[in-house]
């Protein structure tokens, strides 16, 4: 431990030292109410080295994760996370950083933001950045607040925000949470946007549309350009949710289309790991008309120093303590520097390109509801072997036996049985056709044998678990007697 952050007191007990005042160690009774303090030693297990590192090694194995199996959850981008990411971001000059330093001695993170935000901002076409926000959902709230300011400041703040039936939960309840109403568009027949249904809820009360591209169906939005421009003749900002933004690198920028704001997701699209739901990150870009309200501080660079600036006057203000995750934007850094250009763009075309190959050999066991050709994943419906007694849930838990984690189910809300499936770009062909011989195994069971599939799992740590139970009577104590 080192010698500048803890001292030991006369008693030998450790104190705090800060370098210009000491603050004695007192002990816990002095601290703690007396009902609050233990009667006897708490029973901590004394294990060596070996059996903690094999205890470890062993719960790691018990769960699923992508270091271990294919991991194709629709919608998540559960892509490999490169080792290079996880030891660059923990070298000491950048994990040891205090966000409490001052400038002068923060340059090296504030440059990684820099040119984080100038990479996001160069892939996205969008004009500026803020790498605040700390998920995808934070990065809606934020970009529904830059809208609701630009609308304030023009005097009229607007009430509805347009979203399509297929969007992500996150999308109404951010709007909700930013004081405006949902309004639901719905799909055509193709899976995408309904013009009609739109201008038919478009009106002067819209502060914007929010438009998943691709969608959640895996399908482009073709008429982007008109709904940006129907948005914008009514007054209207245009939002994307930019958890998709895999099957975009390097082929189309939102900014181009006209999009306001967009979210990035950096544990999705950048490789950066979705841990235990966080940290993740998702950053922002938006157009001009947004640039004075973004968060602050803004990050600038002045003859090769950079520095933060806080003289923003019509910012919406801060969204995140200090400057949001950084150690989880220095990650993402490291991909984009990894791949350059030409490597992003490739990364996206072969997101595509697996999407499609295992649609083409699926689409013959299991029901294809929209047939267009798909973008990073595509969503295929349980239907044919709902009619036969088996559910989607039933198939996702089987595929648990064969070392797959399952597809995201049951959603979105308008397939009904849906499995929406994304590869990602990281998977070999070999692992792909693993998969497709264990999902054309599992349709074949379903002929002949259903309860395998219905009872399944059968090799995990646990089998089939009743989740309503787990959520009504939760059992989360540490059973002691059990070590
Ligand atoms: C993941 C996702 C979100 C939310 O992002 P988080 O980082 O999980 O908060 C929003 N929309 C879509 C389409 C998503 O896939």
């Amino acid at each position: 431990m080192s010698k500048l952050l803890f001292e030991l007191t006369k008693d030998g007990k450790k104190g705090h030292y800060i370098p210009d005042c000491q603050v004695p160690a007192r002990k816990a009774e002095e601290l703690i109410p007396e009902k609050y303090l233990r009667k006897k030693k708490a029973r901590i297990p004394q294990l060596n080295e070996p059996e903690v590192m094999r205890h470890f090694v062993e719960l790691s194995t018990k769960n699923h994760h992508v270091d271990k199996g294919f991991y194709p959850l629709g919608s998540c981008t559960m892509k490999y996370n490169p080792k290079i990411n996880e030891n660059l971001g923990r070298l000491s000059g950048i994990s040891d950083l205090h966000p409490l330093q001052t400038e002068e001695l923060s340059q090296s993170g504030l440059q990684i933001m820099y040119e984080l935000a100038d990479y996001l901002s160069k892939i996205s076409g969008m004009a500026g950045v803020s790498l605040q926000p700390a998920a995808g959902a934070h990065g809606e709230l934020t970009g529904l607040k830059l809208i609701r300011a630009y609308h304030e400041s023009k005097g009229a703040p607007r009430k509805n925000v347009l979203i399509p039936d297929s969007a992500h939960g996150t999308n109404p309840a951010s709007v909700t949470i930013t004081g405006y109403k949902s309004v639901q568009v719905s799909s055509n027949e193709r899976g995408l946007v309904d013009l009609d249904d739109l201008d038919q809820k478009l009106n002067e009360d819209t502060a914007a549309i929010m438009i998943t591209n691709p969608n959640t169906l895996g399908l482009f939005e073709t008429d982007l350009r008109q709904i940006v421009s129907k948005a914008h003749e009514a007054g209207a900002l245009v939002y994307m949710d930019g958890a998709n933004l895999n099957a975009l690198m390097g082929i189309i920028r939102p900014g181009d289309i006209g999009f306001d704001v967009l979210h990035f997701n950096l544990h999705k699209t950048f490789s950066t790991p979705h841990g235990g739901g966080g940290p993740g990150a998702g950053p922002i870009g938006v157009s001009s008309k947004l640039v004075d309200f973004l968060p602050v501080p803004v990050i600038r660079k002045a003859s090769s120093k950079f520095y933060l600036d806080y003289e923003q006057p019509q910012s919406i203000g801060k969204i995140s303590t200090f400057f949001g995750n950084f150690g989880v934007m220095v990650r993402a850094y490291v991909y984009i520097r990894m791949l350059g250009e030409k490597g992003l763009r490739r990364v996206s075309e072969n997101a595509i390109i697996n999407a499609n190959y295992l649609k083409s050999k699926l689409e013959k066991y299991y029901l294809l509801p929209y047939k267009s050709p798909a973008m990073h994943e595509f969503v295929l419906s349980g239907e044919k072997q709902k009619a036969k007694g088996v559910k989607t849930l039933d198939i996702a838990k089987r595929l648990l036996d064969f070392g797959f984690h399952a597809p995201t189910i049951y959603f979105p809300l308008i397939v009904k049985e849906a499995m929406m499936i994304e590869p990602t770009e990281t998977e070999s062909k070999q692992a792909l056709d693993q998969f497709i011989a264990a999902m054309v195994q599992i349709a074949e069971e379903i002929e002949e044998n259903p309860e395998i599939v219905t009872k399944a799992p059968s090799t995990t740590v646990v089998s089939r678990l009743d989740d309503v139970k787990a959520v009504k009577e939760p059992n989360i104590k540490y059973n002691f007697d059990a070590v």
